[in-house]
């Protein structure tokens, strides 16, 4: 059995779609499941659709992910150049040799002609294919066009009868009627090969084993296939990744926001959550089990499982599953994460920013949750005294007021400022005035929050603040109350 070799070969059009981040994942898993290569190609033949940038977004999100190549542009290899753009010169001369063999000719038709034709095709409302008028053209007159400089296209010459037929691992056996295949452009008039032809070439040349891409190539793969076989050439095993939708089922895209894993990313998502979701994305190991690091991943991934329906994005199970992440993650790892995110809003610099990390482990989804919940810590925000109201701590405002007035002599106590201690004594208060545990701990949360919902009890905040801050907060607070 030759060794197994997978590529990615993404063209650098902007951020990284989720989609393509499961190409690339699954075409490393396959690989890696077998102690395979994987390697990175970079397909940049169409020169309209680059986006200044894009090489870095790929090199750096295959590096975040974990995703690493074992040969590509960055890091070479033996069957390089892997930028395709690069290897230019070389698809000109098999191009030729389908030409030779009858299976591709020059095409020296102008715009206008083809214009003309895609319009009448169009008009009586069929798919534009071309009339082959350029495959009758004598050698003697593709000589002479040639020596006279004409611009030219070299096209695929397919058959108009019969079937060809091909394996999917997914999608089974596909076979369509050869009259439905269109005599695709395998040269462009710029000399530089379309992405149909690069791409057989390419993978032939390095080597590849298993093609692994998404469903929208689907169609033309009856059309590689045949390239294949005009070659000579052993055809990779297929692997075609179902399509990602939305809630909706309508093709996950641009607009929803969240369709990259840069965008991702930025919202929050921790990484190896990001991964996790998308190698369920149209694949699932048959179990019930749903959290999966990258080397579990490696161990247990079949691509024989992968689905044919579409997989839906489900942003309720993303979520879920990045709680879980954040919970999973060491104090230290996680404050890694949170850090940038608690400068954000926590700007005194004697602040402890990682028992604040601690406080909002448990509690976020996603870490930009993470600002929204800790702004009250550098200043006390603005709050109306009806937040000290609350029906199922048995709170008023007037209530409240005497808590925070018993309370605050006591705290002023205090010298070891830590939550335990706190807690203890003020539960020794609420037990002498014979209140609701409630009744103290809302009316102090509120007065040193301002807010309804905070990460964390009133006494872990409190630690957090610090001596001074907090019976500052309460003297605020029962000021406010005192009307
Ligand atoms: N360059 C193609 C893309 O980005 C790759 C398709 C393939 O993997 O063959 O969609």
């Amino acid at each position: 059995m030759n060794k197994v070799r997978t590529r990615y070969a993404p063209s650098p059009t902007g951020r990284m779609h989720v989609g393509n981040l499961r190409t690339a994942l699954y075409a490393y898993l396959i690989a890696k499941h077998k102690d395979g290569d994987f390697i990175l190609r970079i397909e940049d033949t169409d020169q309209e659709r680059f986006v200044e940038g894009a090489i870095d977004i790929i090199y750096n999100t295959l590096n975040l992910t974990g995703l690493h190549h074992d040969e590509g542009p960055d890091v070479g290899g033996p069957v390089g150049p892997y930028i395709q753009s690069e290897r230019k010169g070389l698809y000109l001369e098999y191009a030729k040799e389908l030409v030779s063999k009858g299976e591709a000719y020059y095409c020296f038709c102008d715009k206008e002609r083809l214009d003309a034709l895609r319009a009448e095709t169009e008009e009586k409302g069929g798919t534009f294919r071309y009339d082959k008028h350029c495959s009758h053209l004598s050698k003697e007159e593709v000589e002479k066009n040639l020596a006279a400089g004409l611009p030219y296209v070299i096209r695929q010459n397919n058959p108009t009868e019969g079937f060809t037929t091909f394996e999917d691992e997914i999608y089974g056996t596909i076979s369509v009627p050869n009259n439905e295949l269109d005599d695709m452009v395998l040269i462009k008039s710029d000399g530089l090969p379309t992405y149909n032809f690069a791409n057989v070439v390419d993978d032939h040349l390095m080597g590849i084993t298993h093609v692994v891409r998404g469903n929208e190539y689907l169609s033309s793969s009856p059309k590689y296939n045949r390239l294949y076989e005009a070659f000579g050439w052993e055809v990779p095993v297929y692997v075609h990744c179902p399509l990602i939708t939305n809630e909706e089922h309508q093709k996950l895209s641009k607009r929803s926001g969240h369709s990259s894993f840069e965008d991702l990313y930025e919202q929050g998502y921790l990484i190896d959550t990001i991964v996790n979701f998308v190698a369920l994305l149209g694949w699932n190991p048959g179990t019930n089990e749903e959290m999966f690091s990258l080397e579990d991943l490696v161990k247990i991934f079949d691509y024989r499982k992968i689905n044919k329906s579409p997989a839906v994005f489900d942003m309720q199970k993303l979520k879920w599953m990045n709680s879980e992440y954040i919970k999973k993650q060491s104090p230290e790892a996680f404050f890694k994460m949170a850090e940038p995110y608690i400068k954000t809003v926590v700007k005194n610099p004697n602040t402890d920013f990682f028992k604040i990390s601690n406080l909002v482990q448990s509690r976020a989804e996603v870490l930009t949750d993470i600002p929204e919940r800790i702004d009250f810590i550098d200043e006390l925000p603005e709050y109306s005294t009806e937040l000290y109201i609350h029906k199922k701590m048995k709170t008023t405002e007037e209530n409240s007021l005497e808590s925070l007035k018993a309370a605050l002599p006591v705290l002023e106590t205090i010298s070891d400022w830590k939550a335990e201690v706190l807690h203890d004594e003020m539960m020794k208060l609420v037990e002498t005035l014979g209140i609701k545990n409630g009744q103290m701990l809302w009316p102090i949360r509120t007065a040193i929050s301002g807010k309804a919902a905070t990460p964390g009890g009133a006494f872990e905040i409190a630690e957090i603040l610090g001596k001074e801050e907090t019976l500052n907060r309460i003297r605020i607070g029962i000021e406010k109350l005192t009307k």
